[in-house]
């Protein structure tokens, strides 16, 4: 029999990513960040030492326990993000017409002088290239590569101040440094040590970067297989992003860098189009970056910010992603519930998939027979106008099946691997359970999750579960479905 749950469980459609961060570190509004609807945390290793962090995933895995509500961790890898060195005064006023120095390393106090976090620079970019600092609204053109390469000279084109620390773009730069760098390759083992489900790699530029990515997790241990997801920031990753979706586990559309990198009027097109291309090739994708950013100080999020959230659901995201607004925001959960109630209005208008949308690379399908089951399972549950879909998964292959095919019936995926369950958390429309008696019969298993429905209030008498299952008739693959009315 299923244990009484401390709260009660809900049936999820599109997934919800918090970025932790001080304004929700305590374990007081982690829980109430769960309780929310949160399914996976992101830990950005941009910021945050590993002890720090450490502290918070004990606390998310300890409370998600204490919930029995099983929630995703994401390590966000830096990448190669550049940042500007430390500017004399803090700061300096680039007016349009102006020069300004890249420089190796600072001789003077002279703050048009700059220095950056990334070395080959001043090798890599060439006479014509394009430097954007903060955010994208300063705007250099490189004019003078200096004989003894030591500097470059750039004239401002587009006006505004600069900081210390603020991020520097280099949109169209072949750059020289690998994707993953020194520190990612330490916080990556860091990450694989605490067996984090998710690793995210910033500045993705090809295919060619994620597979590396995998030889280092298999090099450091070949028996944790975290899920990888490929953040797309740079036009570079676009032009490959075939390649990279045949190797990659998930996505991200990381607007906050794709709108410096790419034209910022690009992105609502760029973002669609990645979102379908990952809807084909049943790569689950994350949309992400100032989605409630008025929220990190407001109570309310503008319309527009609501719109968007809506429009990314309805367009396929898989999940949505809060940054800001979670880790330094002023009302963390007051956010993760409005996210909440916008993903909800608009889960009725996801529009479902057929047969020929659900075609995938090879790689992405599920056992032939189980592929067919999924799809006649989505059509029996959709006819019926039925309650619930039931299947068991082992990898969790087979709940993607079902989540790609975007049907109107929440699925219910049991799973007896505590790793599947937290990886689960990004599969939408799929809300995962773990049970050994997933292995025993598919009677155990309707058993069980009627029990479990009843006791989290999202069955009740008279509905009607499709449950997709196993015998040992055939050696693999789901080869029962049944149909069940809760007496
Ligand atoms: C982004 O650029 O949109 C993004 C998600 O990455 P980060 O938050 O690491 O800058």
């Amino acid at each position: 029999m299923a244990a009484a749950n401390p709260i009660r469980r809900k049936l999820v459609k599109t997934r919800i990513i918090a970025t932790v961060g001080p304004a929700c570190e305590d374990a007081d509004t982690i829980r109430k960040l769960i309780v929310a609807g949160v399914d996976i945390f992101r830990l950005n290793f941009a910021h945050g030492s590993h002890e720090w962090l450490s502290g918070i995933l004990e606390r998310i895995r300890e409370i998600s326990k204490e919930l029995q509500n099983p929630v995703g961790v994401l390590a966000d890898l830096s990448g190669p993000k550049i940042r500007l060195g430390e500017i004399p005064g803090g700061e300096t006023v680039c007016k349009e017409g102006m020069l300004v120095r890249f420089v190796r390393e600072r001789q003077n106090d002279d703050p048009t002088d700059l220095t950056c976090t990334y070395e080959q620079l001043i090798n890599d970019v060439d006479l014509g290239d394009r430097i954007l600092l903060a955010d994208g609204t300063v705007a250099l053109l490189v004019t003078n590569k200096a004989e003894d390469g030591q500097s470059v000279t750039c004239l401002v084109t587009d006006q505004g101040t600069i900081r210390s620390r603020q991020g520097v773009n280099l949109p169209g730069v072949a750059l020289s440094t690998p994707s993953v760098t020194e520190k990612d390759e330490s916080d990556l083992h860091w990450a694989l040590d605490n067996k984090i489900d998710f690793i995210g790699l910033s500045f993705v530029r090809s295919s060619a970067d994620i597979a590396h990515l995998k030889e280092l997790i298999t090099a450091h241990n070949p028996e944790v297989t975290p899920l990888i997801v490929a953040k797309i920031e740079k036009t570079e990753a676009i032009t490959d992003l075939d390649a990279i979706l045949k190797i990659t586990d998930a996505v991200m559309v990381a607007r906050g860098d794709l709108g410096v990198e790419a034209e910022i009027s690009k992105v609502p097109i760029l973002q669609k189009d990645i979102i379908r291309r990952c809807n084909q090739a049943r790569i689950p994708v994350i949309t992400a970056t100032q989605m409630l950013d008025s929220m990190t100080t407001n109570d309310l999020p503008t319309r527009a910010e609501v719109s968007d959230v809506a429009n990314a659901v309805i367009d396929g995201t898989d999940a949505v992603m809060l940054s800001g607004e979670t880790a330094i925001g002023v009302h963390p959960v007051t956010c993760v519930r409005m996210m909440q109630k916008i993903v909800q209005n608009a889960a009725p208008f996801v529009i479902g998939k057929d047969r020929t949308e659900r075609q995938s690379h090879e790689s992405r399908r599920a056992n032939p027979i189980t592929e067919a089951m999924t799809l006649g399972a989505t059509i029996v549950a959709n006819d019926l106008n039925a309650d619930l879909i039931v299947i068991a998964t082992s990898s969790g292959r087979t709940a993607l099946a079902l989540s790609h095919a975007r049907g109107k019936v929440p699925i219910l995926a049991v799973t007896h691997r505590e790793d599947t369950v937290r990886k689960l958390c990004i599969y939408w429309g799929v809300t995962g359970i773990q049970s050994k008696l997933v292995r025993q019969s598919a009677d155990a298993l309707l058993q069980y999750v009627v029990q479990w429905g009843l006791e989290n209030s999202v069955l009740k008498s008279g509905n009607k579960i499709v449950v997709v299952g196993h015998t040992n008739w055939i050696g693999s693959g789901h080869d029962l479905m049944m149909v069940h009315v809760v007496p």
